[in-house]
């Protein structure tokens, strides 16, 4: 695997490619897991080369705290990846990224920024715009991998590159999330969770369930805003301090008051704190 922290000579390794070679790009902020492996692996099945960066995009973090404890693992990514035969690791220092004449981009993203993550992480979305068109730029990928974990980060990439108008030219594979044994999907946050927190933390995924169960199995219309706060109140009883919030929206993220039949997909999403780690998840009905 050949690994770059600086651009130019990334640059000079991608240029070297003959003309029209498939480029899939995986964007991470490292200390991998099977649900980044598995972006990777989706990536090689298709394109002639697979690209993963390695990056913690301070922009994205409104806590600071946040930012600071993030986990940071690059060997043990390195070797990961190697083993995953990806061709290319990007890994760039936050200098290399934004340096400091950087001009950063105010996107028009639309509700889909100022709702759920957009509400509780003030400027989120507009730092992971700003490092993805960044680092698309400087790799110019054919296709995109991302998870589906971070559903409302999909939609805001998309949307970013629509902006761009770049959704013709950047393919975006979105993959399913992947979870351990017990639901809990993987996350590099997990890392910071005790035993029992590990534990307690698939109250979300379970409690994602039983409210998708709810909605589907039930004849009578769901009185939603009744289950959400009943399922705020299950994910509270097993062990989480807080929920940030717990709503079922349509598919363009309108939320649904009521149970709708809906034809085209909805979903659930949440996000909840455990031992002072943020933890988002969702499911789709
Ligand atoms: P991150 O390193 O958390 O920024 O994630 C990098 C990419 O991996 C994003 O597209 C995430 O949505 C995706 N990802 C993270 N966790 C999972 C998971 N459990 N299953 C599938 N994709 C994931």
């Amino acid at each position: 695997m050949k690994v770059f922290e600086n651009i130019e000579p990334l640059k000079v390794y991608l240029s070297s490619l003959e003309k029209g070679t498939s480029i899939g790009f995986v964007p991470t902020m490292g200390s991998l897991h099977k649900g980044h492996l598995e972006l990777i692996k989706k990536s090689k099945q298709t394109n002639q080369i697979t690209v993963c960066s390695i990056f913690i995009n301070k922009i994205q973090f409104n806590i600071e705290e946040d930012y600071i404890k993030y986990p940071r693992n690059n060997e043990l990514d390195t070797s990961l990846l190697t083993e995953e035969n990806c061709d290319c690791l990007f890994i760039p220092s936050p200098e290399t990224v934004f340096p400091n004449n950087y001009v950063y981009k105010k996107y028009e993203l639309g509700t889909i920024e100022s709702i759920l993550e957009g509400t509780h992480r003030p400027g989120h979305f507009q730092g992971v715009c700003n490092v993805v068109e960044r680092l698309i730029d400087i790799i110019n990928p054919t296709k995109l991998y991302l998870g589906l974990k971070d559903l409302q980060q999909c939609k805001v990439i998309e949307k970013m590159l629509s902006l761009n108008q770049l959704e013709d030219v950047i393919k975006i594979e979105f993959c399913e999330t992947i979870r351990n044994q017990n639901g809990l999907a993987l996350s590099s946050r997990n890392e910071r969770l005790s035993e029992k927190g590990l534990v307690n933390a698939q109250a979300l995924s379970k409690t994602l369930q039983y409210a998708k169960e709810q909605i589907l199995m039930n004849d009578e219309p769901t009185h939603i805003s009744l289950l959400e706060q009943k399922c705020i109140n299950m994910i509270t009883e097993k062990g989480f301090e807080s929920v940030d919030y717990f709503s079922f929206v349509d598919y363009l993220f309108h939320p649904i008051e009521q149970k709708s039949n809906p034809k085209k997909p909805a979903y659930i999403l949440t996000a909840a704190i455990i031992e002072g780690v943020r933890l988002i998840d969702n499911i789709i009905l």
